[in-house]
Protein backbone atom coordinates (compact mmCIF):
# COMPACT_ATOMS: atom_id res chain seq x y z
CA UNK A 1 0.00 0.00 0.00
CA UNK A 2 2.74 2.50 0.49
CA UNK A 3 4.13 1.94 -2.85
CA UNK A 4 0.58 2.84 -4.29
CA UNK A 5 -0.20 6.47 -6.30
CA UNK A 6 -1.80 9.39 -4.28
CA UNK A 7 -5.07 8.45 -6.41
CA UNK A 8 -5.01 4.65 -4.67
CA UNK A 9 -4.28 6.18 -1.11
CA UNK A 10 -7.16 8.73 -1.27
CA UNK A 11 -9.72 6.38 -2.43
CA UNK A 12 -8.24 3.92 0.60
CA UNK A 13 -9.29 6.93 3.01
CA UNK A 14 -12.48 7.21 1.01
CA UNK A 15 -13.53 3.62 1.48
CA UNK A 16 -12.62 3.09 5.01
CA UNK A 17 -14.26 6.33 6.29
CA UNK A 18 -17.60 5.05 4.03
CA UNK A 19 -16.75 1.48 5.93
CA UNK A 20 -16.63 3.28 9.17
CA UNK A 21 -19.72 5.39 7.94
CA UNK A 22 -21.91 2.30 7.12
CA UNK A 23 -20.74 -0.62 9.42
CA UNK A 24 -19.49 1.07 12.67
CA UNK A 25 -20.51 4.29 13.33
CA UNK A 26 -21.48 7.01 11.63
CA UNK A 27 -21.73 9.59 14.26
CA UNK A 28 -18.01 8.78 15.13
CA UNK A 29 -17.29 9.79 11.19
CA UNK A 30 -18.44 13.36 11.85
CA UNK A 31 -16.78 13.80 15.04
CA UNK A 32 -12.96 12.61 13.11
CA UNK A 33 -13.80 14.69 10.39
CA UNK A 34 -14.81 17.66 12.71
CA UNK A 35 -11.31 17.28 14.77
CA UNK A 36 -9.16 16.96 11.69
CA UNK A 37 -8.52 13.00 12.62
CA UNK A 38 -9.46 12.68 8.72
CA UNK A 39 -6.87 10.45 7.48
CA UNK A 40 -6.23 6.00 8.23
CA UNK A 41 -3.17 5.47 10.24
CA UNK A 42 -0.60 2.60 8.87
CA UNK A 43 2.33 2.28 11.14
CA UNK A 44 4.22 3.27 14.32
CA UNK A 45 7.37 3.74 16.04
CA UNK A 46 8.26 4.97 19.39
CA UNK A 47 6.01 8.60 19.92
CA UNK A 48 5.65 8.47 16.17
CA UNK A 49 2.43 7.29 14.09
CA UNK A 50 2.59 7.60 10.41
CA UNK A 51 -0.96 7.33 8.16
CA UNK A 52 -0.95 6.44 4.93
CA UNK A 53 0.28 8.99 3.09
CA UNK A 54 3.20 9.11 4.95
CA UNK A 55 2.24 11.86 7.31
CA UNK A 56 4.31 11.69 10.44
CA UNK A 57 2.34 12.59 13.74
CA UNK A 58 3.66 12.58 17.35
CA UNK A 59 1.25 10.85 19.07
CA UNK A 60 0.38 12.76 22.54
CA UNK A 61 -2.82 10.46 23.28
CA UNK A 62 -1.23 6.89 22.68
CA UNK A 63 -4.22 4.93 22.75
CA UNK A 64 -4.96 6.26 25.93
CA UNK A 65 -2.19 6.07 27.71
CA UNK A 66 -1.46 2.59 26.41
CA UNK A 67 2.37 2.94 24.95
CA UNK A 68 4.52 3.15 28.05
CA UNK A 69 7.35 1.80 26.33
CA UNK A 70 6.61 3.15 22.95
CA UNK A 71 4.82 1.78 19.97
CA UNK A 72 6.73 -1.30 18.05
CA UNK A 73 8.89 -1.59 21.16
CA UNK A 74 11.71 -4.08 18.53
CA UNK A 75 12.06 -6.59 21.89
CA UNK A 76 8.45 -6.76 23.04
CA UNK A 77 7.46 -6.94 19.17
CA UNK A 78 10.37 -9.70 18.91
CA UNK A 79 8.67 -11.60 22.04
CA UNK A 80 5.55 -11.77 20.42
CA UNK A 81 6.94 -12.99 18.04
CA UNK A 82 8.49 -16.08 18.93
CA UNK A 83 5.67 -17.10 21.03
CA UNK A 84 3.25 -16.98 17.79
CA UNK A 85 4.80 -19.80 16.31
CA UNK A 86 4.56 -21.70 19.29
CA UNK A 87 1.07 -21.49 21.17
CA UNK A 88 -0.64 -18.40 21.19
CA UNK A 89 -3.41 -19.23 22.98
CA UNK A 90 -3.75 -21.77 26.09
CA UNK A 91 -5.52 -24.91 26.18
CA UNK A 92 -7.26 -23.54 29.32
CA UNK A 93 -6.68 -27.18 30.99
CA UNK A 94 -2.54 -27.29 31.42
CA UNK A 95 -0.64 -25.52 33.27
CA UNK A 96 0.56 -22.27 31.01
CA UNK A 97 4.55 -20.98 32.11
CA UNK A 98 4.33 -17.22 30.71
CA UNK A 99 1.42 -16.61 33.11
CA UNK A 100 2.97 -18.15 35.53
CA UNK A 101 6.04 -16.17 35.01
CA UNK A 102 3.87 -12.62 34.41
CA UNK A 103 2.67 -13.18 37.73
CA UNK A 104 5.78 -13.85 39.32
CA UNK A 105 6.95 -10.50 38.52
CA UNK A 106 3.57 -8.83 38.94
CA UNK A 107 4.17 -10.14 42.31
CA UNK A 108 8.01 -8.96 42.61
CA UNK A 109 7.49 -5.36 41.06
CA UNK A 110 4.17 -4.23 43.54
CA UNK A 111 4.21 -3.05 46.64
CA UNK A 112 2.68 -4.55 49.77
CA UNK A 113 2.03 -7.90 49.94
CA UNK A 114 -0.22 -7.56 46.45
CA UNK A 115 0.73 -11.24 45.10
CA UNK A 116 -1.58 -13.11 43.74
CA UNK A 117 -2.76 -12.00 39.62
CA UNK A 118 -5.69 -12.47 37.30
CA UNK A 119 -5.32 -11.88 34.17
CA UNK A 120 -7.83 -10.26 31.15
CA UNK A 121 -8.20 -8.53 28.57
CA UNK A 122 -8.95 -4.80 29.39
CA UNK A 123 -9.22 -2.66 31.95
CA UNK A 124 -12.82 -2.42 32.59
CA UNK A 125 -12.20 -6.56 33.17
CA UNK A 126 -9.90 -6.11 35.16
CA UNK A 127 -11.79 -3.01 37.36
CA UNK A 128 -15.21 -6.25 37.18
CA UNK A 129 -12.61 -8.35 38.52
CA UNK A 130 -11.43 -6.36 41.22
CA UNK A 131 -14.91 -5.29 42.50
CA UNK A 132 -16.45 -9.00 42.72
CA UNK A 133 -13.05 -10.11 44.75
CA UNK A 134 -14.01 -7.35 47.24
CA UNK A 135 -17.81 -8.59 47.49
CA UNK A 136 -16.66 -11.63 48.14
CA UNK A 137 -14.17 -11.60 50.36
CA UNK A 138 -16.38 -9.04 52.71
CA UNK A 139 -19.47 -10.06 52.02
CA UNK A 140 -20.79 -6.63 51.61
CA UNK A 141 -22.39 -4.87 48.60
CA UNK A 142 -21.62 -1.36 49.02
CA UNK A 143 -18.77 0.53 46.85
CA UNK A 144 -17.36 3.92 47.60
CA UNK A 145 -15.86 6.16 44.73
CA UNK A 146 -15.25 9.62 43.33
CA UNK A 147 -17.02 12.10 41.28
CA UNK A 148 -15.27 12.35 38.13
CA UNK A 149 -13.51 9.18 38.46
CA UNK A 150 -13.49 7.01 35.13
CA UNK A 151 -12.89 2.41 35.28
CA UNK A 152 -14.36 1.75 32.57
CA UNK A 153 -17.78 1.32 30.30
CA UNK A 154 -18.79 -2.29 31.18
CA UNK A 155 -21.74 -2.13 33.91
CA UNK A 156 -20.08 -2.80 37.26
CA UNK A 157 -16.49 -0.49 35.77
CA UNK A 158 -19.53 2.13 34.81
CA UNK A 159 -21.73 1.79 38.22
CA UNK A 160 -18.46 3.62 40.25
CA UNK A 161 -17.45 5.46 37.34
CA UNK A 162 -18.64 9.48 37.54
CA UNK A 163 -20.07 10.72 34.70
CA UNK A 164 -23.60 11.13 34.00
CA UNK A 165 -23.54 11.68 30.37
CA UNK A 166 -22.28 7.80 30.60
CA UNK A 167 -24.15 6.11 32.70
CA UNK A 168 -27.29 7.70 32.71
CA UNK A 169 -28.78 5.57 29.38
CA UNK A 170 -28.09 2.20 30.84
CA UNK A 171 -29.96 2.69 34.49
CA UNK A 172 -30.50 0.86 36.41
CA UNK A 173 -27.03 0.10 37.49
CA UNK A 174 -25.45 -2.07 40.03
CA UNK A 175 -27.21 -0.89 43.24
CA UNK A 176 -25.70 0.20 46.12
CA UNK A 177 -22.44 2.10 44.58
CA UNK A 178 -21.68 6.29 46.06
CA UNK A 179 -20.40 8.94 44.70
CA UNK A 180 -17.99 11.41 47.02
CA UNK A 181 -15.88 14.25 45.25
CA UNK A 182 -12.22 13.36 44.72
CA UNK A 183 -9.67 14.74 47.24
CA UNK A 184 -12.29 15.29 49.90
CA UNK A 185 -11.44 12.57 52.85
CA UNK A 186 -14.00 13.72 55.31
CA UNK A 187 -16.48 13.36 52.80
CA UNK A 188 -15.24 10.11 52.32
CA UNK A 189 -15.41 9.12 55.75
CA UNK A 190 -18.89 10.35 55.69
CA UNK A 191 -19.56 7.48 52.97
CA UNK A 192 -18.23 4.55 54.19
CA UNK A 193 -19.43 2.54 56.88
CA UNK A 194 -19.42 -1.44 58.14
CA UNK A 195 -21.54 -2.03 55.16
CA UNK A 196 -18.85 -1.16 52.29
CA UNK A 197 -17.04 -3.71 50.56
CA UNK A 198 -14.56 -1.47 48.75
CA UNK A 199 -13.45 1.99 47.73
CA UNK A 200 -12.02 2.07 44.06
CA UNK A 201 -10.21 5.33 42.89
CA UNK A 202 -7.77 6.43 40.52
CA UNK A 203 -4.60 7.67 42.43
CA UNK A 204 -4.60 10.32 39.85
CA UNK A 205 -7.88 10.80 38.20
CA UNK A 206 -7.05 10.56 33.84
CA UNK A 207 -10.75 11.01 32.56
CA UNK A 208 -12.13 13.20 35.14
CA UNK A 209 -9.26 16.02 34.33
CA UNK A 210 -6.30 14.98 35.45
CA UNK A 211 -6.40 15.73 39.02
CA UNK A 212 -4.48 14.66 41.60
CA UNK A 213 -5.31 14.64 45.00
CA UNK A 214 -3.90 16.52 48.01
CA UNK A 215 -0.78 15.15 49.10
CA UNK A 216 -2.51 13.09 52.17
CA UNK A 217 -5.57 12.28 51.04
CA UNK A 218 -5.06 8.20 49.80
CA UNK A 219 -3.17 7.29 53.09
CA UNK A 220 -6.09 8.96 54.94
CA UNK A 221 -8.81 6.82 52.81
CA UNK A 222 -6.27 4.18 53.57
CA UNK A 223 -7.14 4.64 57.09
CA UNK A 224 -10.67 4.59 56.86
CA UNK A 225 -11.09 1.63 54.92
CA UNK A 226 -8.85 0.00 57.46
CA UNK A 227 -11.42 1.24 60.80
CA UNK A 228 -14.32 -0.02 58.50
CA UNK A 229 -13.18 -3.00 57.06
CA UNK A 230 -13.55 -2.05 53.68
CA UNK A 231 -11.15 -2.87 51.18
CA UNK A 232 -9.02 -0.45 48.96
CA UNK A 233 -8.97 -1.06 45.30
CA UNK A 234 -6.93 1.24 43.78
CA UNK A 235 -7.15 1.57 39.50
CA UNK A 236 -3.69 2.23 37.94
CA UNK A 237 -4.93 1.09 34.25
CA UNK A 238 -3.49 4.41 33.21
CA UNK A 239 -1.46 5.40 36.05
CA UNK A 240 0.47 2.32 36.16
CA UNK A 241 3.51 0.72 34.76
CA UNK A 242 5.69 4.32 34.68
CA UNK A 243 3.33 6.61 33.92
CA UNK A 244 3.67 9.04 36.63
CA UNK A 245 7.13 8.35 36.86
CA UNK A 246 6.81 5.97 39.41
CA UNK A 247 6.19 2.29 38.67
CA UNK A 248 2.58 2.65 40.08
CA UNK A 249 1.12 6.19 40.97
CA UNK A 250 0.37 5.42 44.69
CA UNK A 251 4.09 4.64 45.49
CA UNK A 252 4.11 8.56 45.51
CA UNK A 253 1.97 8.50 48.27
CA UNK A 254 2.98 5.66 50.57
CA UNK A 255 -0.15 3.99 49.90
CA UNK A 256 -0.63 0.02 49.06
CA UNK A 257 -3.97 -0.95 48.51
CA UNK A 258 -5.69 -4.40 49.02
CA UNK A 259 -6.71 -4.72 45.00
CA UNK A 260 -4.68 -3.48 42.27
CA UNK A 261 -6.05 -3.23 38.66
CA UNK A 262 -4.12 -2.72 35.56
CA UNK A 263 -3.84 -2.85 31.85
CA UNK A 264 -3.19 -0.20 28.95
CA UNK A 265 0.36 -0.56 28.90
CA UNK A 266 0.76 -3.91 30.23
CA UNK A 267 0.63 -5.58 26.96
CA UNK A 268 3.61 -3.04 25.92
CA UNK A 269 1.59 -1.23 23.15
CA UNK A 270 1.00 -4.41 21.40
CA UNK A 271 -1.40 -6.60 22.86
CA UNK A 272 -4.50 -6.38 25.28
CA UNK A 273 -3.81 -7.50 28.58
CA UNK A 274 -5.46 -6.57 31.83
CA UNK A 275 -4.67 -8.05 35.62
CA UNK A 276 -5.83 -7.21 39.11
CA UNK A 277 -4.05 -8.52 41.62
CA UNK A 278 -4.54 -9.03 45.70
CA UNK A 279 -3.00 -10.16 48.87
CA UNK A 280 -2.89 -14.18 49.63
CA UNK A 281 -5.05 -13.37 52.71
CA UNK A 282 -7.73 -11.70 50.22
CA UNK A 283 -7.02 -14.70 47.09
CA UNK A 284 -7.92 -17.27 49.44
CA UNK A 285 -11.78 -16.89 48.62
CA UNK A 286 -11.00 -18.15 44.73
CA UNK A 287 -9.32 -21.29 46.34
CA UNK A 288 -12.26 -23.58 46.60
CA UNK A 289 -13.84 -22.83 43.20
CA UNK A 290 -10.99 -21.34 41.13
CA UNK A 291 -13.31 -21.03 38.72
CA UNK A 292 -15.99 -18.64 40.04
CA UNK A 293 -14.24 -16.21 37.93
CA UNK A 294 -12.59 -16.42 34.60
CA UNK A 295 -11.80 -15.47 30.79
CA UNK A 296 -11.28 -17.89 27.99
CA UNK A 297 -8.84 -14.98 26.32
CA UNK A 298 -7.53 -13.21 29.21
CA UNK A 299 -4.11 -14.05 30.01
CA UNK A 300 -3.17 -15.82 26.79
CA UNK A 301 0.54 -16.95 26.59
CA UNK A 302 0.91 -14.26 23.92
CA UNK A 303 -0.30 -11.35 25.73
CA UNK A 304 1.41 -12.89 28.69
CA UNK A 305 4.79 -13.08 26.61
CA UNK A 306 4.36 -9.32 25.83
CA UNK A 307 3.54 -8.53 29.19
CA UNK A 308 7.03 -10.52 30.07
CA UNK A 309 8.80 -8.32 27.85
CA UNK A 310 7.36 -5.22 28.94
CA UNK A 311 8.30 -5.52 32.29
CA UNK A 312 11.78 -6.04 31.69
CA UNK A 313 11.74 -3.03 29.43
CA UNK A 314 10.19 -1.12 31.98
CA UNK A 315 12.77 -2.16 34.33
CA UNK A 316 15.65 -2.43 31.95
CA UNK A 317 15.17 1.34 30.48
CA UNK A 318 13.95 2.80 33.17
CA UNK A 319 11.22 4.28 31.67
CA UNK A 320 9.59 5.77 34.90
CA UNK A 321 12.78 6.92 35.85
CA UNK A 322 12.27 8.85 32.40
CA UNK A 323 8.70 9.87 32.75
CA UNK A 324 9.45 11.57 35.83
CA UNK A 325 12.05 13.61 34.01
CA UNK A 326 10.66 14.40 31.06
CA UNK A 327 6.85 15.10 32.79
CA UNK A 328 9.18 17.95 34.82
CA UNK A 329 10.11 19.29 31.51
CA UNK A 330 6.95 19.12 29.56
CA UNK A 331 4.97 20.37 33.00
CA UNK A 332 7.55 23.65 33.42
CA UNK A 333 7.33 24.66 29.65
CA UNK A 334 3.30 24.42 29.46
CA UNK A 335 3.44 26.12 32.75
CA UNK A 336 4.98 28.86 30.84
CA UNK A 337 2.60 29.02 28.32
CA UNK A 338 -0.10 29.14 30.39
CA UNK A 339 1.37 31.91 31.89
CA UNK A 340 1.62 33.47 28.27
CA UNK A 341 -2.05 32.66 27.58
CA UNK A 342 -3.74 33.18 30.64
CA UNK A 343 -7.27 34.30 29.57
CA UNK A 344 -7.50 31.17 27.75
CA UNK A 345 -5.64 28.56 30.05
CA UNK A 346 -7.12 28.00 33.69
CA UNK A 347 -4.14 25.49 34.81
CA UNK A 348 -2.01 23.25 33.97
CA UNK A 349 -1.41 20.21 35.89
CA UNK A 350 -0.23 16.33 36.44
CA UNK A 351 2.73 13.83 37.42
CA UNK A 352 5.23 12.24 34.76
CA UNK A 353 3.98 12.28 31.35
CA UNK A 354 0.22 12.15 32.53
CA UNK A 355 -0.46 15.87 31.87
CA UNK A 356 -3.84 18.24 31.49
CA UNK A 357 -3.91 21.48 30.40
CA UNK A 358 -7.26 22.80 31.78
CA UNK A 359 -9.00 25.32 29.23
CA UNK A 360 -11.83 27.66 30.76
CA UNK A 361 -13.98 27.02 27.39
CA UNK A 362 -14.31 23.23 26.62
CA UNK A 363 -14.99 24.64 22.81
CA UNK A 364 -11.50 26.19 23.11
CA UNK A 365 -10.08 22.80 24.19
CA UNK A 366 -10.95 21.52 21.06
CA UNK A 367 -10.14 23.67 18.72
CA UNK A 368 -6.64 23.70 20.15
CA UNK A 369 -6.75 19.85 19.61
CA UNK A 370 -7.79 20.16 16.18
CA UNK A 371 -5.29 22.65 15.66
CA UNK A 372 -2.46 20.72 16.61
CA UNK A 373 -3.65 18.06 15.16
CA UNK A 374 -3.31 20.06 12.00
CA UNK A 375 -0.08 20.67 12.46
CA UNK A 376 0.36 16.82 13.16
CA UNK A 377 0.43 16.48 16.85
CA UNK A 378 -2.50 14.43 18.04
CA UNK A 379 -3.99 15.24 21.71
CA UNK A 380 -7.44 14.64 23.21
CA UNK A 381 -9.62 15.88 25.79
CA UNK A 382 -10.22 13.41 28.73
CA UNK A 383 -13.56 11.78 28.68
CA UNK A 384 -15.23 12.94 31.77
CA UNK A 385 -13.51 16.70 32.04
CA UNK A 386 -13.79 17.79 28.26
CA UNK A 387 -12.11 21.47 29.34
CA UNK A 388 -8.81 19.17 29.63
CA UNK A 389 -6.68 18.31 26.72
CA UNK A 390 -4.15 15.44 27.99
CA UNK A 391 -1.02 14.93 26.99
CA UNK A 392 0.21 11.29 27.46
CA UNK A 393 2.82 10.74 25.37
CA UNK A 394 4.71 7.73 24.88
CA UNK A 395 7.15 7.66 27.58
CA UNK A 396 10.27 6.92 25.47
CA UNK A 397 9.20 10.43 23.80
CA UNK A 398 12.58 12.02 23.16
CA UNK A 399 13.64 15.83 23.88
CA UNK A 400 13.01 16.92 20.40
CA UNK A 401 9.99 15.14 19.69
CA UNK A 402 8.84 17.30 23.01
CA UNK A 403 10.19 20.22 21.81
CA UNK A 404 8.26 19.55 19.04
CA UNK A 405 5.01 19.19 20.34
CA UNK A 406 5.50 22.52 22.48
CA UNK A 407 6.21 24.23 19.00
CA UNK A 408 2.96 23.23 17.81
CA UNK A 409 0.79 23.85 21.22
CA UNK A 410 2.17 27.39 21.14
CA UNK A 411 1.33 28.04 17.45
CA UNK A 412 -1.79 26.40 18.11
CA UNK A 413 -2.50 28.56 21.13
CA UNK A 414 -2.01 31.57 18.72
CA UNK A 415 -4.20 30.28 15.93
CA UNK A 416 -7.32 29.51 18.73
CA UNK A 417 -6.73 32.89 19.86
CA UNK A 418 -6.65 34.51 16.58
CA UNK A 419 -9.86 32.77 16.19
CA UNK A 420 -11.60 34.16 19.34
CA UNK A 421 -10.14 37.31 18.40
CA UNK A 422 -12.25 37.19 15.13
CA UNK A 423 -15.17 35.88 16.06
CA UNK A 424 -15.01 38.57 19.15
CA UNK A 425 -14.81 35.49 21.59
N1 LIG B 1 -9.69 2.50 34.45
C1 LIG B 1 -9.07 3.63 34.09
C2 LIG B 1 -8.42 4.46 35.14
C3 LIG B 1 -9.04 4.04 32.75
O1 LIG B 1 -8.44 5.18 32.42
C4 LIG B 1 -9.66 3.22 31.80
C5 LIG B 1 -9.66 3.62 30.37
O2 LIG B 1 -9.34 4.72 29.99
C6 LIG B 1 -10.29 2.05 32.20
C7 LIG B 1 -10.28 1.71 33.54
C8 LIG B 1 -10.97 1.17 31.20
O3 LIG B 1 -10.04 0.49 30.43
P1 LIG B 1 -10.50 -0.18 29.05
O4 LIG B 1 -10.85 0.91 28.11
O5 LIG B 1 -9.28 -0.98 28.65
O6 LIG B 1 -11.66 -1.05 29.38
Amino acid sequence: MEQCSEEDKKRFVEETVEKYARFINPGLVRLFKFANFNTVEWKGKGAKVWDIFGNQYIDCIGGFGVFNVGRNHPRVVEAVKRQLDYLPLSTRTLFNRQQADLAEMLAQITPGELQYSFFCNSGAEAVEGAIKLARFYTGRKKLVSALGGFHGKTMGALSVSGREVYKKPFEPLLPETYQVPFGDAEAMAQAVDEQTAAVILEPIQGEGGIILPPPDYLSEVRKICDARGALLILDEVQTGLGRTGAMFACEHYGVVPDILALAKGLGGGVLPLGAFMSTPQIWTVFEDNPFIHSSTLGGNPLSCAAGIETLKVLQEEEIPQQAARKGEYLLSALQGLAIQFAPLIKEVRGKGLLVGVEFFDSDVASLLAMEMAQRRVLVAYTLNNPKVIRLEPPLVITKEELDLVLEVFEASLKSVQGILEEIGG
